[in-house]
């Protein structure tokens, strides 16, 4: 049976007769579960050593207050640790430059970095009330800007019209100048994905960065791929510079190690979460409960 963090710790520790501080010996005994737990969700190997690190410095000697149980002081500190490396602060997409206000999606095709680019817009449009340009930069595949297209009709967003033969780059121009003459506030930037990480996309997405001072630089990754995502984060983060993170399919059954991976590896905000196929199942990132997801 599959038991959750909370209660390997508390069956563990609450054993122990109590007493006033954790002992090292009882610390290591349950970071042992926590280090198997971390594993199982998924969540890099050095994250996981650097992790137990931090709990064990702060669990060892600490005073098992009257009120709760050894277990319950442990998983306590876990948790609190766990929302730590996450980001304690819920993030939001910084919009405070002169408009129009360049926002570049990049990641690895299939990662949702399409419908998220659609759902953010719809999101800016509806709760924030800014206008919205979007534009497909996929020149390869003329489906991917279809797709966009599509989107934009759906959610009640502008799209830049498609021209064949244009660059990436100068796609992005074209729509940065488009923007300012229509008065948008926001161009959000759809670059080409690549089933894997290669050094054409990531030069392609550079340049684009560049030519557009984009202001916030979003790397969309599926959280289902695990470890995966976070050499593509990474990646991604090492030749281009991210300022950001949008996790989509947490409505799957990952269980957060992805998440806390990504933080802890390139220190950039998880600002967004994608949580199902729909336009609007987009939500803001709460530490907390993803900690809850991996605490289990
Ligand atoms: P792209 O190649 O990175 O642009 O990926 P797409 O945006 O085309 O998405 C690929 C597939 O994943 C589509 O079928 C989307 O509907 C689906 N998708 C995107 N985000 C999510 C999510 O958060 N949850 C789920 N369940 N599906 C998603």
């Amino acid at each position: 049976m599959f038991e959750g963090l909370s209660e390997r710790l508390s069956s563990i520790l609450d054993g122990l007769t109590r007493r006033g501080a954790l002992t090292e010996e009882d610390v290591n005994a349950a970071l042992r579960e926590v280090r198997r737990a971390l594993l199982e969700a998924d969540v890099a190997l050095e994250v996981v050593r650097s992790f137990t690190d931090k709990v064990r410095s702060q669990a060892v000697g600490a005073n098992v207050v009257k009120s709760v149980t050894p277990g319950q002081m442990v998983v306590k500190i876990v948790n609190d640790q766990l929302v730590e490396m996450l980001g304690s602060d819920a993030q939001t997409i910084d919009l405070n430059a002169v408009p129009p206000v360049p926002i570049l999606m990049v990641g690895l095709q299939g990662s949702g970095k399409t419908t998220s680019t659609a759902k953010i817009a719809k999101r800016l449009t509806d709760k924030s009330g800014r206008r919205v340009l979007m534009a497909s930069l996929d020149t390869r595949r003329p489906a991917a800007m279809e797709q966009l297209a599509i989107l934009g009709k759906q959610v009640g967003v502008e799209t830049l019209p498609i021209v064949a033969g244009q660059s990436a780059v100068q796609i992005a121009r074209r729509a940065m100048d488009a923007a300012r003459l229509g008065g948008f506030d926001v161009v959000m930037l759809d670059t080409a994905g690549r089933v894997t990480v290669d050094e054409a996309l990531m030069t392609e997405a550079a340049e684009v960065k560049k030519a557009t001072d984009a202001h916030e630089v979003l790397l969309v990754a599926d959280a289902l791929t695990g470890q995966d995502a976070v050499h593509t984060a990474r990646a991604f983060d090492g030749r281009i510079g991210i300022t950001g993170i949008v996790l989509t399919r947490m409505d799957g059954d990952a269980r957060g190690g992805a998440a806390l991976s990504m933080r802890a590896v390139t220190g950039r905000p998880i600002k967004l979460v994608g949580t199902g196929e729909k336009v609007d199942a987009l939500e803001e990132f709460h530490p907390a409960r993803v900690a809850n997801r991996i605490l289990g």
